[in-house]
């Protein structure tokens, strides 16, 4: 252990005491595209102990020009992000534990997959999401490392629970958040800069070097040259729903029956059946071959074309349908599949 983290152990904030430290940590890493590619490859190859990655989607070609894990083959077969994750990860280190979730993270799984956590790193892609990580780092006392990328720029902030406002108070002077990777472009360097402040700020969490995390947050755009900090601790709204004295955590409150949502950018409707209906892969294939559609079955979702929309249905239900932009339409097509 000693040899393979040796160059580690000599920079001397870290230390073997550190190396142990970061040996018996746990680290919650939502998303595995750009971000969370390269923040697990990091974080496994720097010794973390155990690591969960949540994400909901499938590679495609689309994403190797900066997700540093994929391969071209997981892009052909459509691997589930997390599941090629895991594989190539454990290619990097043997002893990592590394558990994965393909699904759509939403308040319940969220308090589920925390338990004993001590870090969350968001690479997610979206506001709704980072709102829920936000609620839940305060409700269970975890730091959490917001980083976001699109284009040439990209923003970093570790939110600590009790030292700093949370992420919803700053939320109106957040940086430009109407464009996505899909709709404006991005470049892999500034998806791996935010992604290694992230890690760097997850490891003086987890090696006890609290005193050194930044405390200004980071906004840069490597194109055009731009470094700027920002000062953020007036920010904290004293109404504020999360990191008030009464908060009620709005973003962790469940939503009853069927779930629609529009994957930003992308023309993708995602459809998420309330779990009273039990929906599964076979259910597909039964539609299918009712419907007379032809269907590919992989090991984790069935895939098949209706009205030319691509469906994708995962083994708990989830559906992708791509090409579609409005939540109408998703219902009716699922409707016209499942009733
Ligand atoms: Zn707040």
């Amino acid at each position: 252990m000693k040899d393979r983290y040796s160059r580690q152990i000599l920079f001397k904030p870290i230390g073997e005491k550190g190396q142990e430290r970061l040996a018996s940590s746990h680290v919650v890493i939502i998303g595995c595209g750009a971000l969370g590619t390269t923040t697990s490859e990091m974080l496994v190859r720097a010794g973390v102990g155990k690591l969960t990655i949540a994400d909901r989607d499938y590679v495609d070609m689309s994403n190797l020009q900066r997700q540093q894990l994929f391969t071209e083959q997981d892009a052909l077969e459509g691997t589930p992000k997390v599941v090629a994750a895991k594989q190539h990860l454990e290619k990097i280190r043997e002893d990592a534990k590394i558990r994965t979730v393909l699904d759509h993270v939403d308040g319940p799984l969220l308090e589920q997959l925390i338990v004993d956590a001590d870090l969350i790193i968001d690479a997610t892609d979206n506001f709704e999401t980072r709102l829920l990580i936000n609620d839940v780092a305060w409700k269970y006392g975890i730091p959490w490392i917001y980083g976001a990328c699109v284009q040439s720029t990209g923003v970093v902030f570790p939110f600590v629970p009790s030292n700093t406002a949370c992420f919803r108070c700053l939320l109106p002077v957040l940086p430009s958040v109407s464009q996505t990777c899909d709709t404006a472009g991005i470049i892999a360097p500034a998806a791996q800069i935010v992604a290694s402040n992230q890690c760097a700020e997850a490891l003086k969490w987890l090696t006890g070097n609290k005193e050194t995390m930044r405390t200004k947050l980071l906004h840069f755009d490597i194109w055009n040259n731009s470094f700027v900090e920002a000062g953020i601790s007036r920010i904290k709204n004293k109404a504020c729903p999360t990191c008030s004295e009464h908060p009620t955590y709005p973003a962790l409150t469940k939503q009853e029956g069927t779930n629609y949502v529009v994957l930003c950018g992308r023309d993708t409707v995602q459809v998420t059946p309330d779990p009273s209906r039990h929906i599964t892969m076979s259910d597909g294939e039964k539609v299918a071959k009712r419907l007379g559609i032809e269907y590919r079955l992989t090991d984790f979702f069935i895939e098949f074309y209706m009205d030319d929309y691509r469906c994708i249905l995962f083994q708990n239900g989830r559906m992708l349908i791509h090409g579609l932009k409005e939540i109408s339409e998703g219902r009716k097509l699922y409707h016209q599949l499942f009733g």
